[in-house]
């Protein structure tokens, strides 16, 4: 059962406190549906980052002073905040500089792992190293993000990088997923949602396949905590990532949810200050997680700024901000289907979707449609949205992708079918 969808009235007020909103572009009120690459703020995280640097600036830890001690409790104190947003446990949650950054981290840690280097706890690490002969599993879905990382995990280890081929509607052959994900599999890495069809992926039957055969599975949330609720032990997942701006949070920041077994065993990412126990001059010893992850002065005032975000999604609920969402993906969806010339990618997967559409035009190159909404004040991406294979899948190299966010009326969705329906004409 879905949960009571957000009010006007309520949309309104969240409207009135993101003060791009009111800008206007090229004489129109700006119509902001480019949420998916970068989400807009609202002053509550904007007023968090700045309170911050204006009162409480300092190096956290180990500082004598009073404003090192505030400084590092809120910093602490956002960590909490997002560890309960989660459902999870403080030192599970790293604080990375974006997603990428943390789907990085977890890759390369596993390699140092598998290479037998890394000082620390080496023999817990060598529970999760990969080998020749080992497979890795992605999807063909994926963001390049969490693609290039495992292909370069695969040639530093020897391990084979397998895919879980698209089928023609644009979702996942969970046949095929199934014959994939065996004996040899030691990670599977997969997206929330995906960033072109605004699909939610069927976890509910990869999980357990991976599971069964004792992989690790790596969840790119990106596209799904702005949008649904997200609870990684739920999802029985080891490790979740997401990026703190698409999640109305500053740019600088993301986060890398991991299993607290898998955190300690693992070895560091970037070595530096802040992240040991000793140093010698021949060796040094690490902190556990979050810290041993977290090496050099941290993001402080964006990890205040994504707090703020998240407490500012909490005030109405993720199922709430789900259910409003899963009625625009509807408008959306049926408003661009019925245009003329329109294809939309993944349209025929009947999984549930976020509000986020991708579309190819007839006769119209994407940057050409960009530029038409552009003129009418609506913000589309154009382009291949960091994931060349799933588009080359589709058969196109570029697509023009819509997507919603919570300040996103039915109203505007309708402006932008409606420029979109213009396009074709409007090219002859
Ligand atoms: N994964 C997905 C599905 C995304 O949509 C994105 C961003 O577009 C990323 C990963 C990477 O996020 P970031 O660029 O913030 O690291």
């Amino acid at each position: 059962m879905l949960a009571t969808p957000l009010t006007s009235a309520e949309i309104e007020g969240i409207r009135a406190r993101f003060p791009i909103l009111r800008r206007e572009v090229h004489g129109h009120p700006l119509v902001y549906l480019d949420s998916a690459a970068t989400a807009q703020k609202p002053d509550s995280v904007i007023d968090a980052e700045s309170d911050f640097v204006r009162t409480s600036n300092a190096a956290v830890n180990r500082g004598a002073h009073f404003l090192a001690g505030e400084a590092t409790e809120a910093y602490e104190d956002a960590r909490d905040t997002i560890a309960r947003f989660l459902g999870v446990d403080d030192n599970e949650v790293v604080f990375t500089s974006h997603a990428t950054e943390a789907l990085n981290l977890v890759a390369y840690a596993l390699g140092t792992a598998s290479s037998g280097r890394g000082a620390g706890s080496h023999t817990d690490a060598a529970r999760f190293a990969l080998h020749e002969g080992d497979e890795i599993v992605v999807t063909e879905l994926e963001h390049h993000a969490n693609l290039i990382p495992w292909q370069e995990l695969a040639a530093r280890t020897g391990a084979t990088l397998r895919y879980i081929p698209v089928l023609d509607h644009g979702g996942l052959d969970l046949d095929a997923a199934a014959e994939i994900i065996g004996e040899r599999t030691r990670v599977l890495a997969v997206t929330h949602v995906s960033n072109v069809t605004g699909a939610v992926t069927p976890l509910d039957r990869l999980v357990p396949l991976a599971r069964a055969v004792g992989a690790l599975v790596v969840l790119d949330a990106c596209q799904s905590a702005p949008h649904l609720p997200l609870r990684p032990r739920e999802l029985d997942v080891d490790v979740a990532v997401f990026s703190g701006h698409k999640l109305y949070g500053p740019t600088g920041i993301g986060v890398l949810y991991g299993r607290a077994e898998l955190l300690d065993a693992l070895p560091p990412f970037l070595y530096g200050g802040s992240m040991i126990t000793t140093v010698t001059m021949d060796r040094a010893e690490y902190l556990p997680s979050p810290q041993r992850f977290e090496p050099g002065t941290p993001r402080l005032s964006q990890a205040v700024g994504l707090a703020a975000a998240v407490r500012f999604v909490e005030e109405f609920g993720m199922a709430r901000i789900a259910a409003t969402e899963h009625a625009l993906a509807a408008r959306l969806l049926d408003g661009l289907v019925r245009v003329p010339g329109v294809r939309m990618l993944g349209v025929d997967n009947p999984a549930p979707r976020v509000a986020l559409a991708s579309i190819v035009i007839d006769g119209v190159h994407a940057h050409d449609a960009g530029q038409v909404l552009d003129d009418r004040g609506i913000a589309a991406r154009v382009g291949h949205h960091c994931a060349q294979p799933l588009h080359r899948r589709f058969g196109v190299s570029a697509s023009l992708r819509l997507s919603a966010g919570i300040h996103t009326t039915p109203d505007e969705l309708d402006l932008a079918i409606d420029a979109v329906a213009g396009i074709r004409p409007f090219f002859g």
